[in-house]
């Protein structure tokens, strides 16, 4: 692990000279911020391992010659940052922890780099970056190039304020432009193009850049008689300073988070970039109660927003044997933050789709959750590659039981052929028991993996006589009395479950859930269904020939027939307990996305009630969806629907649809 530390060390470093020295980054600020996770990690742990110039412990960049050195009075610092609502509410938790129930303000987190502006009886004289906190470059003169940066103040005070320069986001678009037709190498990023504006030696170069700028901090009001945070903002606004519109004065830490959430919503709507939200208490006898850390104020957090897509090391490939047999090659990715949860897992559907992606083991490759849900492998970053990266080799046996694979003409798939692979069959069982095909609570895939090797459970059938093996249940580490007799009611209780629960847990192949209710709610019984006709199966609409045949085979196969007939012994429901499909005008043929959090339903209520009216759902929104129902705090399905023009249904117009 101390190597692991060092090996931090030198990465945040080395990103460190590239991103404040040269402005030019050589890594995302996911993976900055992931790799500086990592470190305080490692440091709370070892706390006797800590160097003392680590980059955990010290503030932004190194200064270069070319720019005189300037000492801050007041040492510039950084801000501790958040990635999560959870993590927001920590933060408020720890100041109330010390008896502080605060005020706070929100602002934008802008994007750019911080400025010390100095001004003696009302005049400019002096601009500096904030370098490594304690020491800065004088930029003064770039810094007289930025229109909204007064020269004069309306009062003759002696004052220092700070704030951040930044470049808009058009600005940036049109300079690129001219950049890409005189062929020099495009400007990164908002923030990067302002850093490098304002370490220009010549200011005739940052003038031409249209810098901006935002003020939103001074380091000591009380001078001034100010004792908020609020109050200097006012006060520095009424100097001639440019703040922000959007700062607001929030009650508790919930209301911070709704500015948050507010702020995600429209951030895409602001002419210039921001990478958060920052929180500050807003008292300053609240905030020296506080005080600081080597780095940043306690007072104060940012709030980071989480990202769409974030680069990540694809550290090996391996691969699972599904409930059919089908093998899925996996990546196995360095653990990072995707859309505020952690993803270590993507799957890679099939060889096709790894060598379509050109993926090699070591790659760094970025990923995003699809639908905001299922975490994807988007594409490799070729230009990172360091040439030690391992090409991807396709298995050509089972990883369970060694047999070889199999691939059926026209089919992008491999599989396992051996019915008794151990793999197979707890993924099977593993099918069977989950929450939408039988719903056997208590029953999850460690447990049924526990109960096969145990021998308790081989086949489907056994789950329904797990009871005589009650006994050495509750014998068993970790599972009491109680729970074996709950585990064994959730069982006996399942055996009532509607015909659609069913028909999907058999895990016919093709038979995925909404299948399963179409066929329930066709043929009403399962010996209806066994009786059906390749022919009768594909006149129902949404039944394919490979679903029907699939289905055909299911029921014509001895081994199949065998357990079902077990199960009808052992007392299994047969029927179809739900709702008819009454195709309705508002639902029928329609495809619906939900997005955001329903209030009224539950996601898979909503599910129901469209399906039952003859409606189709998707995770995702394209073209053919028909309607986006939307919740509160709907995420970027949202914004993907208003762009493509698609109907908007909040959820109580869905509700009077339904009800109609
Ligand atoms: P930071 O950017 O996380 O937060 C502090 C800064 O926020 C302040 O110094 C200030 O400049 C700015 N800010 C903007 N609006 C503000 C407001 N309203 N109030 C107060 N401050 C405001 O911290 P940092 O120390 O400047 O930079 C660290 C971050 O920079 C990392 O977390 C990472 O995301 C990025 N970084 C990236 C690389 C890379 O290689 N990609 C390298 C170094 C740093």
């Amino acid at each position: 692990m101390k190597e692991r530390m060092y090996e931090l060390i030198e990465i945040l470093n080395e990103a460190d000279y590239n991103y404040y020295t040269l402005d030019n980054p050589t890594i995302t600020d996911q993976e900055y911020d992931k790799y500086m996770r990592e470190l305080i990690e490692i440091e709370q742990e070892h706390p006797d391992w800590i160097e003392a110039d680590s980059p955990t412990h010290k503030v932004g960049g190194k200064i270069i010659d070319s720019f005189q050195k300037v000492k801050h009075k007041i040492p510039m610092m950084s801000l501790s940052d958040v990635f999560s609502e959870s993590e927001v509410l920590a933060f408020g938790k720890r100041i109330e922890k010390e008896n502080i129930h605060p005020q706070y303000v929100c602002e934008l987190k802008i994007d750019g780099l911080s400025v010390s502006l100095l001004y003696e009886k009302g005049k400019l004289v002096r601009a500096a970056t904030r370098g490594d906190g304690v020491t800065g470059e004088d930029i003064t003169h770039n810094v007289k190039t930025i229109k909204t940066v007064p020269l004069k103040l309306k009062e003759p005070v002696d004052i220092e304020v700070r704030g951040e320069i930044f470049m808009n986001k058009k600005t940036l678009e049109e300079l690129n432009e001219t950049r890409k037709r005189n062929n020099e190498p495009l400007l990164q990023n908002c923030r990067n193009a302002a850093a490098g504006s304002i370490r220009q030696l010549d200011s005739k170069i940052a003038a031409q850049r249209k810098l901006d700028v935002f003020m939103y901090h001074l380091p000591n009001p009380l001078d001034y008689g100010l004792n908020t945070h609020e109050e200097a903002l006012n006060y520095i606004k009424k100097l001639g300073f440019k703040t922000n519109p959007n700062n607001r004065l929030v009650n508790s830490i919930e209301e911070a988070l709704q500015f948050i959430d507010e702020k995600t919503a429209t951030r895409d709507n602001l002419p210039y970039d921001i990478d958060g939200i920052v929180i500050k208490v807003n008292s300053i006898k609240d905030q020296q109660k506080l005080g600081f850390t080597a780095k940043y104020p306690k007072w104060a957090t940012a709030y980071k927003f989480p990202a769409v897509e974030v680069l990540t090391k694809l550290k090996d490939i391996i691969f699972t044997v599904g409930r059919t047999g089908q093998i899925t090659p996996n990546a196995v990715l360095d653990p990072v933050i995707v859309a505020g949860s952690t993803i270590s897992r993507a799957t890679l559907h099939n060889e096709d789709y790894v060598k379509e992606k050109d993926l090699k083991i070591g790659d760094i490759v970025s990923i995003r959750k699809a639908g905001d849900v299922i975490p994807e492998v988007v594409e490799v970053k070729k230009d990172r590659r360091t040439g030690k990266e391992k090409d991807f080799e396709m298995l050509q046996n089972c990883p369970m039981c060694n047999s070889p694979l199999i691939k059926k003409e026209n089919q992008v798939d491999y599989f396992c052929p051996n019915a008794n692979c151990p793999a197979r069959s707890v993924e099977q069982l593993i099918h069977f028991v989950s929450r939408n095909a039988m719903n056997i609570d208590g029953m999850g895939d460690r447990i049924m993996e526990d109960f096969y090797n145990f021998g308790f459970i081989k086949n489907i059938t056994d789950i329904y006589h797990l009871k005589t093996h009650e006994k050495d249940l509750i014998r068993l580490e970790g599972y009491g009395e109680k729970s074996v007799t709950n585990l064994l009611e959730a069982i006996e209780n399942s055996k009532a479950n509607s015909l659609e629960r069913l028909i999907f847990a058999l895990g016919i192949p093709h038979v995925g859930e909404k299948t399963a209710k179409i066929l329930a709610s066709k043929f009403k019984t399962l010996e209806a269904l066994q009786q059906a006709s390749v022919e009768t199966l594909i006149s129902i609409s949404d039944i394919g020939s490979i679903i029907a045949q699939s289905v055909y085979e299911y029921f014509h196969d001895e081994k199949n027939l065998k357990i079902i007939a077990e199960l009808k012994e052992l007392g299994l429901n047969f029927t179809y307990l739900g709702q008819d499909i009454q195709e309705d005008e508002d639902f029928a043929n329609k495809t619906f996305v939900l997005t955001g959090s329903l209030e009224i339903y539950t996601r898979d209520e909503a599910k129901e009630l469209i399906e039952n009216l003859g409606g189709k759902t998707s995770e995702s929104v394209s073209k053919k969806t028909s309607v986006v129902i939307v919740g509160a705090n709907p995420g970027s399905k949202y914004n993907k629907a208003k762009d493509l023009g698609i109907e908007i249904w909040t959820e109580k117009e869905f509700k009077d649809k339904i009800n109609k």
